[in-house]
């Protein structure tokens, strides 16, 4: 079992099919196969072996995924990580991972290449162009290394619940069942053309995007940096299928609708994960765009797909759908007993997604595996048809005068507000409620709205403990992927 075999049995299969698009540039899955066999040499010769981290820092180009497989191919481990990160960040990672070697995209390399003198990690820089005449050059090596399905695939940094960044292993069979199993979902063919706008260094573009793709496939059609109107020509010049984004991304769709021609007949179906997306943004998408939108839910840790809204039922707008196949969940009070139906409890999962622990912190793996259970800290609520609504994160939970306020739940009726594009909900402390409700609110080019008529429209719509006693105008900080960073914004 190694996943890089998915490369050469595509390769077999459909030699001139398109795997990878980015711009013009298209690579057959013959291609592609050749391509990480070669670079699979580069690596062997850089003292790659059987184990080994690979720290892989690129955009979404195709070198990505052709080091990816490469590295996999060979039995190593893929370390893949955001290419904004600073060296100062880099040298922690690779100090917790001990990469045998990087490769970074030219021109990101360069923090890269500053971690590398702090760490004395060697830094393959592939500079476009060069780096192509580098892996042509290479002796192919053809053998895919034999792995166990337990044997670890992927080390992917995440926050978790708490504290500083800690290294989620994934192995070969995490991976895999999730890719098969959101194959299933998506019902993914080698027809598709899926939209590779979701950054492939995190778990949501690597497996549902990338994983996925070659997998069947398909074609996986990149787009270094999302941006709206770019994903909008590509969609309809390249016939894209299959879309798949973060909410922030749809967000950025519907406003990018309004001001050029577009045309996404062809996407059949699109997915949403990695946060919350608001009833009245899938609602749009699906009026404005024309395409159903499944929402999703999972996390680095369970490779990551945990639950899906499935074409067998219709959707519920608002929910995350059920348990995938081969995954279970289980919502949990603080004493880990299940609580009854309609009631909120932490979400816990078990699986073959669910990763074999956090490298090298055996304490931290404990605490989120008691039990036998990965505790997610996200609370949810089942309802009576099985469907599960995430209500929030159990640490973005404000607690205003011991009422316990969901922020989510007050978002969803700021997004309801013509005026409002982005918002996020978050508590600031207070010297006689403990904490109070404060919005920061990103409105619409033009608008006219106060920050006291946004009080008073959520005032008229929730519990008077729960609507926002201060709302800000402004821009919302996100992270890579889009989503917004509640911590980093600040109310006073
Ligand atoms: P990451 O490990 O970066 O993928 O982040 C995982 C976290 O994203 C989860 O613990 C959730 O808090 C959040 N998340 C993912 N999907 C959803 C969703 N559909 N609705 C709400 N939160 C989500």
């Amino acid at each position: 079992m190694n996943i890089a075999t998915w490369v050469s049995e595509q390769a077999a299969a459909r030699a001139d099919a398109p795997a990878i698009k980015q711009g013009d540039l298209v690579l057959t899955y013959q291609v592609l196969d050749s391509a990480v066999s070669r670079c699979a040499r580069l690596l062997a010769d850089a003292g790659v072996g059987v184990g080994d981290r690979v720290a892989l820092i690129m955009p979404n180009v195709a070198y990505f995924p052709i080091v990816y497989y490469a590295a996999l191919k060979l039995g190593a481990v893929v370390l893949p990580q955001n290419p904004l990160l600073k060296s100062g960040e880099i040298e922690y990672l690779w100090n917790d991972a001990t990469p045998k070697v990087a490769v970074a995209l030219s021109p990101v390399a360069e923090e890269s290449s500053k971690a590398g003198e702090l760490t004395g990690v060697p830094v393959i820089v592939a500079t476009p162009g060069e780096f192509d005449a580098t892996i042509a050059g290479a002796e192919p090596i053809t053998e895919v290394v034999d792995r166990d399905g337990d044997d670890t695939a992927v080390l992917l940094y995440t926050s978790g619940t708490t504290g500083q960044p800690k290294g989620a292993e994934l192995t070969h069979n995490n991976i895999r069942s999730n890719t098969v199993t959101m194959i299933e979902v998506l019902q993914a063919t080698s027809e598709d053309v899926i939209f590779g706008g979701l950054p492939l260094f995190h778990v949501f573009g690597q497996t549902c995007a990338m994983n996925l793709s070659v997998a069947a496939g398909a074609t996986l059609d990149l787009l270094p940096k999302f941006d709206p109107v770019e994903a909008l020509r590509i969609i309809a010049e390249d016939k894209v299928t299959v879309f798949e984004g973060v909410p922030t991304m749809y967000i950025a769709l519907l406003a990018a609708a309004e001001k050029v021609e577009f045309d996404a007949s062809s996407v059949r179906v699109a997915a949403s994960g990695g946060a919350a997306i608001p009833v009245e943004t899938l609602t749009k998408v699906e009026q404005v765009l024309k395409f159903p939108v499944l929402e999703g839910y999972g996390l680095s840790e369970t490779a990551p797909v945990a639950t899906f809204n499935q074409f067998s039922k219709p959707s519920k707008p608002g929910s995350i759908g059920w348990e995938i196949s081969g995954v279970e969940v289980r919502l949990v009070d603080e004493q880990d007993n299940d609580v009854p139906e309609g009631e909120i409890g932490e979400i816990t999962i078990r699986g073959e997604n669910v990763m074999k622990g956090y490298w090298n912190k055996p304490e931290a793996t404990e605490v989120a595996m008691r039990g036998g259970w990965f505790h997610t800290g996200d609370l949810a609520r089942r309802d009576a048809d099985g469907f599960i609504f995430i209500v929030d994160r159990k640490k973005d939970m404000i607690i205003r005068n011991g009422y316990n306020v969901y922020p989510r739940e007050v978002e969803e009726v700021l997004y309801t507000h013509p005026d409002v594009v982005e918002a996020a909900v978050v508590g600031v402390p207070h010297p006689v409620h403990g904490e109070e409700v404060a919005a920061m609110v990103t409105l619409r080019e033009g608008s006219a709205a106060t920050e006291e008529e946004i009080v008073d429209y959520v005032k008229e719509r929730v519990a008077a403990y729960k609507f926002p006693r201060i709302v800000r105008f402004g821009g919302l900080p996100k992270g890579p992927t889009g989503k917004i960073l509640k911590r980093e914004i600040s109310i006073n």
